[in-house]
C-alpha cells in the first residue's frame, strides 16, 4: 500500500464492513429506534478528548454507538413522512463522490461532475416532461427547490413590473401577490418568509386537497391590476397524493400575467410513468418546478431539483451577479448559478447513476410499483375492523382513519411500538390520520403484507 492508501483503506474498509451489515439488517430489525437522541447523545458525549484516535477506530466508535438510535428509514416497510430509500447504483455513487471531493460550483474546474449534473439535469427534464430549454439546479431538497424557484419568481414578476430586486432590494418594491392551495406544503411559507414575500394567500381546495379553480379565480380577480402575481400549485398532496387541476389553473393565472410555480416534491414522478401521466396533465406549462430525487428516486440525503423554465429568470436569482441585466442565459451556465451555494458536493451525480441504472422503463416501473403497493397497502388496511381509507389513492399516498381519533392515535402508537412497520400520524380533513407513504424502491408484496398484518394486530382489541 502507498502513504495515501494506508491513510484511507481501513477507514473505508471499516465503513463499507459497517453500511453493509446495516444494509443486511433491515429486513429484520424493528423499524423504530431503540434509543432517543439523548441516549445516543450520552453515549458519544462528555468533553471533547485531548487526544484523537486513528481513522478506522472512529468508524468503529460510530457505528457502535450510533445503531440502537438509527431508524430503518430504509426499510421496505418505513411509510413515515414522504421518505425513499437508496437504490444500489446512488448509494454507492454518493459514496464516490464523496472520495472525489469535487466543488462543484465551476463548469471548467470541476468538468466531469459538471458534465454528469448537465446530462441528469437533461434526463430529468426529458423524463418529466419538462420543457428541454429549462435549468435545472442541484439542492439539498424540496424545500429549498421551492425557494429557489420562488427566488426565480420573484426576480422575474418584480422585473416585468420594472423593479430589479437584485440592485434594488425589497424596500419600496411592488407588492407581490402569491396565492397556494389550501393544503400546501409549509415549506413552501417558510420558502416565501425566507423571501421577504410575507404570508401568501389561501386559495380553498375541494376534498382531496386540490386548489379549486373556482376559487383561484376568484382569488386571481381580486388582485389589484398590474401587480405581480404567484401561484404555487401542487403535484402530490402529502395526505391524499392529489394533484392540482393543472391545465385548468395554469391557464387562468397565466391569463392574468402571473408566474406560476408547481411544489411536486414526489408527485412530478408520476409523469414518468405512461400509465399516471395523466395525473399531470398541464405541468409542464407552469413557469418553475420543484421535486426530490431523494423521494420517489430513491437517491441519498441530500437531494432536491429546482427547474426554471427561464434560465435568466434562474441565474438572476442564484447566479453572482447584481441586476436582471447582466445574466447570462446562454450556454450551460455554471453549476453555482442555479442554486443558492457556491461550493457544494456533486449531488446530481447519483441522479445520473439511478437513471443510468433504471432507464426510462425502469423509472416508470418504480413509480408504477409505488402506486401499486400503495393501492394494496389502502386494500389491506381497509379491511381490518373499524379502519377507513379517507382518501381517495390515486398515488403513493393513503390516509386512514379509526372510529375516532382517540382510536386512531392508540393505533399507531402500538404500531410503531410493534416495531414491524411505521406509518405517520398526522391530521387531515380535522381527523386524526394514520397516514402511508409508498416511496421506497424495495418495498415489496411481502412488506406490504407483513404491514397490513401489523396494523391488524395494532387494531385488534
Ligand atoms: C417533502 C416535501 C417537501 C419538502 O421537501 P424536503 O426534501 O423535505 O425539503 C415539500 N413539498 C412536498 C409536497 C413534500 O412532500
Amino acid at each position: 500500500m502507498d502513504a495515501r492508501e494506508e491513510q484511507y483503506a481501513p477507514a473505508l474498509d471499516a465503513a463499507r464492513d459497517h453500511a453493509v451489515r446495516w444494509l443486511r439488517s433491515l429486513d429484520e430489525r424493528p423499524v423504530r429506534p431503540q434509543a432517543d437522541a439523548d441516549a445516543v447523545a450520552a453515549t458519544f458525549g462528555g468533553d471533547l478528548p485531548e487526544d484523537g484516535c486513528d481513522p478506522a477506530a472512529v468508524v468503529d466508535l460510530l457505528a457502535a454507538g450510533a445503531e440502537p438510535g438509527l431508524m430503518a428509514m430504509p426499510a421496505g416497510r418505513f411509510f413515515g413522512w414522504v421518505i425513499g430509500g437508496t437504490h444500489p447504483a446512488a448509494l454507492a455513487t454518493d459514496w464516490l463522490v464523496s472520495a472525489w471531493d469535487q466543488n462543484n460550483a465551476l463548469r471548467y474546474a470541476s468538468p466531469a461532475t459538471a458534465a454528469l449534473e448537465e446530462v441528469a439535469a437533461r434526463w430529468l427534464l426529458d423524463l418529466l416532461g419538462l420543457p428541454a430549454g429549462a435549468d435545472v439546479g442541484f439542492v439539498t431538497g424540496a424545500t429549498t427547490a421551492n425557494f429557489t424557484c420562488l427566488a426565480a419568481a420573484r426576480s422575474a414578476v418584480l422585473a416585468k413590473a420594472g423593479w430589479d430586486v437584485g440592485a434594488d432590494g425589497l424596500t419600496g418594491a411592488p407588492r407581490v401577490h402569491v396565492l397556494v392551495g389550501r393544503e400546501r406544503h409549509e415549506t413552501v411559507d417558510l420558502a416565501l418568509r425566507h423571501l421577504g414575500l410575507g404570508s401568501p394567500a389561501v386559495v380553498d381546495v375541494d376534498d382531496e386537497g386540490r386548489i379549486r379553480t373556482d376559487a383561484l379565480a376568484a382569488a386571481l380577480a381580486a388582485v389589484p391590476e398590474g401587480s405581480p402575481v404567484v401561484v404555487c400549485l401542487q403535484a402530490g398532496n402529502i395526505h391524499s397524493g392529489a394533484f392540482d387541476p393543472f391545465a385548468a389553473a395554469v391557464g387562468l393565472a397565466h391569463e392574468r400575467g402571473a408566474w406560476v410555480h408547481v411544489d411536486g416534491a414526489f408527485g412530478l414522478w408520476a409523469a414518468a410513468s405512461p400509465s399516471l401521466r395523466h395525473l399531470v396533465a398541464g405541468v409542464a406549462a407552469a413557469d418553475s418546478w420543484a421535486t426530490d430525487a431523494h423521494k420517489t428516486l430513491n437517491v441519498p440525503y441530500d437531494c432536491g431539483v429546482a427547474v426554471v423554465a427561464d434560465p435568466t429568470a434562474l441565474r438572476t436569482a442564484m447566479g453572482m451577479r447584481s441586476s436582471y441585466l447582466v445574466a447570462d442565459d446562454t450556454g450551460p451556465g455554471d453549476p453555482h448559478d442555479k442554486v443558492p451555494e457556491l461550493s457544494r458536493r456533486a449531488r446530481g451525480v447519483p441522479v445520473w447513476a439511478v437513471l443510468r441504472a433504471l432507464g426510462r422503463r425502469g423509472v416508470a416501473d418504480l413509480v408504477d410499483r409505488l402506486a401499486a403497493r400503495a393501492r394494496e397497502l389502502a386494500d389491506g388496511i381497509g379491511r381490518v375492523d373499524g379502519a377507513q381509507v379517507l382518501n381517495d389513492v390515486v398515488f403513493t399516498q393513503v390516509c386512514v382513519a379509526f372510529e375516532d381519533d382517540a382510536r386512531t392515535r392508540e393505533v399507531i402508537a402500538r404500531l410503531l411500538e410493534g416495531g414491524h412497520a411505521w406509518m405517520s400520524g398526522s391530521r387531515w380533513r380535522g381527523r386524526h390520520v394514520l397516514r402511508v407513504s409508498v416511496s421506497n424502491w424495495s418495498t415489496d408484496a411481502d412488506d406490504v403484507r407483513r404491514s397490513v398484518a401489523a396494523v391488524r394486530v395494532a387494531a385488534s382489541p
